[in-house]
């Protein structure tokens, strides 16, 4: 029977965990501001940032946000990120992607300071990953490796397979496993023979953003497998990358969607506030 790795749970410990930091902090009178900048009403935007700031308020981060109208200009935005820059009582800055066509997201991620990029997103801190240095990392992978940590799964001299290279999950998510001594092979759209490669992997990590896209045929027997997709299909159900149920009885470890990696973003997010305030 393949464990059903919890991510909910594990969310909400390290939610509870970073309360009691928040709390301590407070206590020597340093409060944690998180400031969240959304341009225009993308819906799914609204809903998470609606749900970036209900996590503030579950751990005792003080949230404040921006909700620019879509016209806002690139000028105006970097404007208002630097002055956010010099403010002292804000710890972290979080412009929400994806922003209207007429901003570049590469200039806007480098306006924030590298010690306010809550994200992960900043050249200097995704360099300093690289080099295996500390700095703030992207959430979602460093989400998935609080899930192997937390379930006790050894990371060390595995094969470790990641399917997707984006910068914010794919390309970090291997840097991540190579410090934790992984040997780690990288797939894409150009990668061929895509199930030969899966197949080796004893720690099977997918990002590709195509709904069930990774079935058995797919997954070496034992394998441990997260999926770190999201799609909601017409009928409002959502899936993952992986086909959850063609790959389970195979594995012996896999992430479920949702309630598998969806819930770490934030956790992680919340975490990297907390790492802003203690430096
Ligand atoms: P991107 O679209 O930026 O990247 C997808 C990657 O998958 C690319 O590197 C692409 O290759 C690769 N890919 C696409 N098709 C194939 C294929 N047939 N074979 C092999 N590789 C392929 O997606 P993201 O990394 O941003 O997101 C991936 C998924 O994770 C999405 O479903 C997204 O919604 C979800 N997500 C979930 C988060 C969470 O909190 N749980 C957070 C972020 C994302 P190439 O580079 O060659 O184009």
């Amino acid at each position: 029977m393949a464990t059903i790795i919890d991510g909910k749970k594990i969310s909400g410990d390290i939610k509870n965990e970073l309360k009691d930091k928040v709390a301590k902090l407070n206590e020597k009178n340093i409060t944690i501001t998180l400031c969240v900048i959304q341009v225009g009403n993308d819906s799914a935007s609204s809903i998470y940032v609606r749900n970036k700031k209900k996590a503030c308020e579950e751990i005792g981060i003080r949230s404040i946000s921006y909700e620019l109208p879509e016209e806002t200009s690139q000028e105006e935005l970097i404007n208002l990120i630097q002055e956010l820059n010099q403010r002292p009582d804000i710890n972290g800055i979080l412009v929400q992607l994806p922003l209207p066509k007429h901003i570049d997201e590469d200039t806007i991620i480098k306006t924030i300071s590298p010690e306010k990029d809550v994200d992960g997103f900043h050249p200097l801190n995704v360099g300093k990953l690289s080099l295996g240095q500390k700095g703030l990392v992207s959430c979602t992978p460093a989400g998935v490796i609080q899930l192997l940590k937390r379930y006790n799964i050894p990371i060390e001299g595995k094969e470790c397979v990641i399917v997707g290279r984006s910068n914010i999950v794919g390309k970090p998510m291997s840097m991540l496993m190579l410090k934790e001594n992984a040997t780690v092979t990288i797939c894409h759209s150009k990668t061929k023979n895509l199930a030969e490669v899966t197949k080796r992997a004893d720690i099977l990590i997918v990002a590709m953003g195509k709904p069930k896209f990774i079935t058995g045929e797919y997954v070496k027997e034992g394998a441990v497998v997260i999926d770190v997709g999201i799609h909601r299909n017409e009928n409002n159900k959502i899936c993952g990358d992986v086909d959850f149920d063609d790959v389970v009885d195979k594995v012996s470890a896999i992430t479920p969607v949702p309630g598998g990696v969806g819930p770490m973003t934030i956790a992680m997010l919340m975490h990297n506030c907390v790492e802003t305030a203690m430096n």
